[in-house]
Parts: C-alpha cells; structure tokens; sequence
C-alpha cells in the first residue's frame, strides 16, 4: 500500500479546493453549493520530492444542516478504509457544526493519523480563530491553512509526509 492521504470534512469547507491545489489540478468541482463533489475524485500529489495519493470525497445527497448521522457514518468509514491518513477540513470563518461533531466522533476512534485542517483561514485573525477546533479533541496540533492563498499548506504537508 502506498502512502494514501484522504481529504475529510462536511460539505463546502473546501475539500476540493484543497484536492486542486495539492494534486495541481482544477479537476474537482469546486462550487458555493454545499455537497456538489458527488464521486471520490483520486489524484497524485508530491511534496519535496515524497509522493502521496490524495482522495478528495465528497457526495453527502442532502444539505448539511438534515445530514443523517448514517451517512455520515458510512463516507468517513470509507475514506477511513481506503486511507492510510485523513485531512480532517473544517471551516475556521464558519466555526464548528454538530455535523463537524459529527465527523470528529467517528473519527476519535480511528488509529488512522489524522490531520485536523482549519481552512479558510486567509489572515492573521482567522488563523487565531482556528485554536477553537482544539475543543474537537482530535489531534495533537491543529494546522489553519487557506487553500485559496496556499498559506499554513507546507506546515500541513511537512507534518503528513514526516509520518509517512
Ligand atoms: P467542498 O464542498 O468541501 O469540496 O468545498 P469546495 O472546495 O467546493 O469549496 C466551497 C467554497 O469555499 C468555494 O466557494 C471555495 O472557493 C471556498 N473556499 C475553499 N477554500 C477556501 C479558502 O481557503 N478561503 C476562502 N475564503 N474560501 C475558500
Ligand atoms: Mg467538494
């Protein structure tokens, strides 16, 4: 098994926006509507010459506010299967939701490294809010990065590939 990192998170926290950035391509759809990445999308990614797969999931079918607690249950243990660690993103401008909650419960359990994401964070204030996803309880270190801009991204990726 090869180094598999998947991307993890409730709708439009901006998973795909990170697969793009990460593998280079704009091959995710990226959109305002919340849980439009309907398939797994699988793409290459490499930092300082160390390579990875990066699985971008996505295809929760209702809005996230009605999500069942099941089908949440049944993506995350997925990628938690084909995955050798997982990219936990949050939304620091949106703060937590029980949907976050729920991911992070389902994800407590796991032995799988994880990563707690904090994107969005596109400046120095919003990378101070991102200490509020400590009281998720998950992970040692919590890294606030925006895809937008690239910023926190190296820190992220020099702590996922030092565990490969
Ligand atoms: P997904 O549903 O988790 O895959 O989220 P998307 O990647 O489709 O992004 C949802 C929305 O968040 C889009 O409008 C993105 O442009 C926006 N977005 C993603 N990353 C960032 C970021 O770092 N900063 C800001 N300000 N917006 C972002
Ligand atoms: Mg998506």
């Amino acid at each position: 098994m090869g180094n598999i990192v998947a991307i993890v998170g409730r709708p439009n926290v901006g998973k795909s926006t990170l697969f793009n950035r990460l593998t280079g391509t704009r091959k995710a759809i990226v959109n305002e509507t919340a849980g439009v990445t309907r398939d797994r999308n699988y793409g290459k990614a490499d930092w300082n010459g160390t390579e990875f797969s990066l699985i971008d999931t996505g295809g929760f079918s209702v809005n996230s506010d009605d999500v069942f607690e099941d089908e949440i249950r049944k993506q995350v243990m997925l990628a938690i299967d084909e995955s050798d660690a997982i990219l936990f993103v949050l939304d620091v401008q949106h703060g937590i939701t029980d949907f976050d909650e729920a991911v992070a419960k389902i994800l407590r359990r796991t032995k799988k490294k994880v990563y707690v994401v904090a994107n969005k964070a596109d400046n120095s204030d919003l990378i101070f809010a991102a200490n509020e996803f400590y009281s998720l309880g998950i992970g040692e270190v919590i890294y606030p990065i925006s895809s937008v801009n690239g910023s926190g991204t190296g820190d992220m990726l020099d702590a996922v590939v030092a565990d490969f």
